[in-house]
């Protein structure tokens, strides 16, 4: 792997870059291009371990559909610039010029072929090319700011002109995430966001868990609302409560307290349907097993429909029959919780991105101090939008560092 073992010889750098996961090695390779002499320093035993897991080993390394409706943040328009500056086309050119093999699994989501261990390959390439340096196992103590930053680390004491945090976000602690980057942020005076798991699966309180617990496994084609917000895609039933794609988009739309709106036949009007099938005898939970799952209808109509579940179709009345469709269109469910930064994709909030330079990402009160990637509050819906925002922000910081 392109890493130094020991400490390197110059312990005074341009550039100090204190994360070497997506953000911090593109941006070390950006401002070596520029013939800054960049060193990234990293508690970590390995670089980019987050990339390797992301995507499911294959990385989404982006999206083609880029908007930034795409993220969250207290600024929507922080994103706009290091976008427009840095889109999905630059870092495809990248890619391919590295000759990675990639696919669209999604509309618009783009995956490694291989994997992606080519993705990290290629940062070292970038990195080393550009002359930046990587330490690893290097533990930071200290963060001092007299003209030049000066670290105590370690592996020894370190000097520089500008210092970049690209050390992420809180979720997968087991990935060495930390708090390092809001801790920073705050010894300089600079404001950090409430902050919270995003793109996580939800967890089902007793009761609901004890209706549903059964159904782990069982995926549906439904669009999930919460605040105005519409996902569809697959949602997952698990032994805790609910995932899947739709399910994590919605989350880190989500507060405690609020409860989605599933959809559960979104390409059907059941009611006319249901108006439809009105002179047949059948049971209405056998009719509707016809349209989905019969374990997960039993289930949920036992829970939500108990009065009608077992009644003829032509024993209902209109009213009964459009309750019924209501209740499918728009079940209504409150989850008790998230599962936590354990299996968070992402954080929601960070770095409050009114102390930053939209351009930059230089702290408005710190000349000299950076913040990219997802420690800052910027958070991308699922899809390649955290990895292009960590692309691109460390791209836009990595030219002026
Ligand atoms: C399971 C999983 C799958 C994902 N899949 C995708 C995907 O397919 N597409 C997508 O766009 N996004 C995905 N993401 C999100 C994406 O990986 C992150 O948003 C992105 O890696 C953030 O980049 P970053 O450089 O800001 O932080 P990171 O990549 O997390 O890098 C931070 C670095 O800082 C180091 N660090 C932390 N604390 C310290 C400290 N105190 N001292 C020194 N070093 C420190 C860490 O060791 C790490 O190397 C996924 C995330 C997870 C957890």
């Amino acid at each position: 792997m392109y890493a130094l073992e020991r400490a390197p010889a110059a312990m005074r750098k341009d550039v100090l870059i204190i994360g070497a996961g997506a953000a911090g090695m593109m941006c070390a390779a950006a401002a070596g291009k520029r013939n800054r002499s960049v060193l990234i320093l990293d508690h970590g035993e390995r670089t980019g371990s987050k990339i390797r897991v992301s995507g499911g080993g294959r990385c989404n390394f982006t999206n083609t559909s880029m908007h930034p409706d795409n993220y969250l943040s207290g600024n929507p328009h922080f994103c706009k610039s290091a976008l427009a500056r840095f889109g999905p086309h630059d870092f495809i050119c990248m890619v391919e010029r590295h000759g990675i093999p990639y696919y669209e699994k999604e509309p618009g989501q783009l995956f490694c072929r291989k994997g992606s261990g080519e993705i990290i390959e290629m940062l070292h390439r970038e990195c080393s090319r550009a002359g930046a340096e990587i330490l690893l196992r290097c533990r930071i103590e200290e963060i001092r700011k007299d003209g030049r930053f000066s670290l105590t680390t370690s592996q020894g004491t370190f000097e520089s002109e500008s210092l970049v945090i690209a050390t992420g976000g809180l979720s997968y602690p087991k990935l060495g995430a930390t708090d390092f980057g809001h801790r920073v942020a705050r010894q300089f005076g600079i404001k950090v966001t409430g902050v919270s798991p995003a793109l996580v699966p939800f967890t089902f309180g007793p009761e609901a868990l004890k209706v549903f617990h059964e159904l782990s496994g069982i995926s549906l084609d439904a669009v999930v609302s919460c605040k105005g917000r519409h996902f569809r895609g697959p949602v997952l039933f698990t032994h805790r409560g609910l995932s899947g794609p739709a399910v994590l988009q919605i989350s880190s739309y989500w507060e405690e307290g609020d409860a989605l709106s599933i959809n559960l036949l979104p390409d059907m009007d059941i009611f006319a349907w249901l108006m439809e099938k009105r002179k047949g005898k059948i049971e209405i939970q056998n009719l509707l097993s016809g349209c989905l799952p019969k374990r997960f209808i039993r289930k949920w109509s036992a829970a939500q429909i108990p009065q009608s579940a077992a009644r003829p179709v032509n024993q209902c009345t209109e009213k009964e029959l459009k309750q019924i469709a209501d209740n499918i269109h728009a079940w209504i469910i409150g989850p008790q919780g998230t599962e936590g930064y354990k299996t968070a994709e992402v954080t929601r909030g960070g770095v409050d991105t009114d102390e930053l330079s939209s351009k930059t990402m230089e702290a408005k009160k710190v000349p000299g101090l950076y913040f990219i990637g997802e420690v800052v509050d910027v958070t991308g819906q699922l899809g390649g939008y955290n990895l292009h925002w960590a692309w691109a922000s460390g791209h836009a910081a990595g030219r002026y560092v």
